[in-house]
């Protein structure tokens, strides 16, 4: 019944203007299976434009932190429609849960009524407030670090733009820029510590009003972890440090020896070892585009034309400046079903690789789009990363594009190096926050011990002694938490980065035997949206879901084994 929801006038920044749908969607009689599909559909047209509202007011915000307009709107979203809308989201989704006829549902259903059955199971009304609270919060997380510039090399430069002075061979410069970054990132590091403190609060009241025991518990339910447990995440860590820290520790010794370097020091950490310059991709946004679409178009005319889209509808914002947000992300609109892709770039190999990241999550959105409804189109984290991730490695025998074809393989080392590097710190976030929604009452002393015994098991061996001159920078060893944006804005969302690597890790083995049926396989599973759960996306894929040590030591392997093939043929 699809009668009196014309939804062409719609204002979805203006409360008045919603309400009216929610309230028809809200009091519908429901007399069959089908008055449900209706409901179902007709709120999923609703949410279309609601959320790409909400869409277009963050990415306004967080392209320009410092225009007040921008913020003024996207905290008008937040506070006045975002609650409200949460209230009756949970009215019309136990409307149809508690009806008889929800039984009658076609198969079709089934995964998006087992998510509203959790989310009505965990729903309190005393925790919108809450959550709103935690949303400021984020917020204001996000301006102090948008804030953050120094004033270096006879210019103000966003730590985006400082990150490149980390990979210049004079040991001199690297070391100047990262005490000035490090000694503005500490200015700010107790604030930080406030706001996150009254967020860890604010979480652990969330879970123990839902009913659980703590937050840790309480995000497995909300984020709709079905398909493994807290267990299986600490298997996870256990199999990460058997598999990856031999080799990090290996490839630390060798830096330090090649650099022959007497203690290796946090700015020894993204230099080239052989002295030579740093990879530059890129120039400016045009160049980094125009690269990246003929390297789609090699691999796929489809992917190409994906790509292409993005340019031609307005849908990127890729420089680095300041006032904006950091980071970078892709923003599905829902209404007018194109991606858009926010990030920072500099000209780094690094940025290059974040291109091509949020562009696997563009392919995500373009093939799902098909799909019917909101829900549908919308993806599990740990598969969505999947679809971004296995990009970066797909990609790798098209970097030629960019590079001579030395520079290439330096490109394509630098990248599988990094996965083994980074699965160690994905484990230390992971287990960082474990331990911190474990122990909510712990103090900032305990906090900082952990921090620093987690960074023992999983981290580099960088040496801090002796480098504190007038400033308290090693202190920067026990805060270099606050720079995962994750913690504040997104909490327990980064295992989704180390299970997606494993998938990953698997689709890019199928890609080096058959490129043609790898790319089959990416699409196959992306197209299916979240209409299935998460193993059965994997599968769907050609995907293992598997936390083992024989599991993930297998995958590592195969990474090795590339980068040894690689050194020989130097
Ligand atoms: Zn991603």
């Amino acid at each position: 019944m699809s009668i009196n929801f014309n939804l062409n006038d719609v204002n979805a920044s203006k409360w008045e203007s919603i309400e009216p749908y929610l309230i028809n969607l809200k009091d519908r009689e429901i007399k069959s299976s089908e008055c449900i599909e209706n409901l179902i559909h007709d709120e999923s047209q609703l949410s279309e434009i609601i959320s790409e509202t909400r869409a277009r007011a963050y990415i306004n915000m967080t392209c320009q932190t410092d225009n007040q307009i921008y913020q003024k709107a996207w905290t008008d979203f937040v506070e006045n429609i975002q609650p409200k809308l949460s209230e009756y989201n949970d009215l019309i989704n136990r409307k149809i849960i508690n009806n008889k006829f929800v039984n009658d549902l076609p198969e079709r259903y089934e995964v998006m009524i087992k998510g509203i059955k959790t989310d009505i199971e965990i729903f309190r009304e005393e925790n919108i407030q809450l959550q709103t609270r935690l949303s400021m919060l984020g917020t204001k997380y996000n301006e102090i670090r948008g804030k953050q510039t120094v004033y270096f090399d006879g210019s103000e430069k966003t730590f985006a733009m400082m990150a490149i002075y980390q990979e210049n061979t004079d040991r001199e410069i690297r070391e100047s820029a990262w005490r000035a970054t490090t000694s503005r990132i500490i200015q700010d590091s107790e604030e930080i510590s406030d706001i996150f403190e009254e967020m860890i609060e604010l979480r652990h009241q969330i879970a123990i009003n839902s009913g659980f025991r703590g937050f840790q518990e309480y995000i497995f339910a909300a984020m709709h972890r079905f398909d493994y447990t807290i267990q299986d995440c600490l298997e996870f860590h256990e199999s990460i440090e058997y598999s990856c820290m031999p080799l990090k520790y290996d490839m630390n010794l060798l830096r330090k020896e090649k650099l022959n370097l007497v203690k290796l020091r946090p700015w020894d950490m993204s230099v080239d070892t052989e002295g030579k310059k740093p990879l530059q991709p890129f120039i400016d946004s045009d160049d980094l585009v125009s690269g990246c679409s003929r390297i789609f178009h090699s691999m796929s005319k489809e992917l190409g034309n994906y790509f292409d889209l993005l340019k031609e509808n307005d849908c990127l914002d890729l420089e680095s400046r300041k006032g904006k947000a950091p980071g970078g992300y892709q923003y599905y609109l829902q209404k007018s079903r194109m991606p858009f892709i926010f990030m920072n770039a500099a000209g780094t190999q690094r940025n290059f690789e974040t291109m091509i990241h949020e562009a696997g999550h563009a392919f995500h959105s373009f093939y799902s789009g098909h799909l019917d409804l909101i829900q549908e189109r919308d993806s599990p984290i740990e598969f969505a990363e999947v679809a971004a991730m296995s990009m970066e490695l797909l990609t790798h025998p098209y970097w030629n594009e960019f590079y001579e074809k030395d520079n290439a393989e330096r490109a394509r080392e630098k990248h599988l190096k990094g996965i083994i590097q980074f699965m160690p710190w994905m484990a230390t976030i992971d287990s960082f926050q474990h331990w911190i929604y474990g122990n909510p009452n712990h103090t900032r002393e305990e906090r900082k011990i952990k921090w620093l015994e987690i960074q023992d098991k999983f981290g580099s061996k960088v040496e801090y002694d002796g480098i504190n001159q007038e400033e308290n920078l090693e202190q920067i060893a026990e805060i270099s938490w606050q720079l995962q944006g994750h913690l504040f804005g997104a909490p327990f969302y980064y295992v989704e980065y180390g299970i997606a690597q494993l998938g990953a890790l698997q689709l890019w083995k199928y890609h080096k035997e058959d490129r043609y049926n790898a790319l089959k396989l990416y699409k196959k599973g992306l197209s299916l949206g979240y209409t299935k759960g998460l193993t059965e996306l994997f599968a769907a894929s050609g995907l293992e879901m598997s936390f083992s040590r024989e599991h993930v030591s297998k995958l590592i392997q195969e990474v090795d084994y590339e980068l040894s093939e690689n050194t020989l043929k130097h």
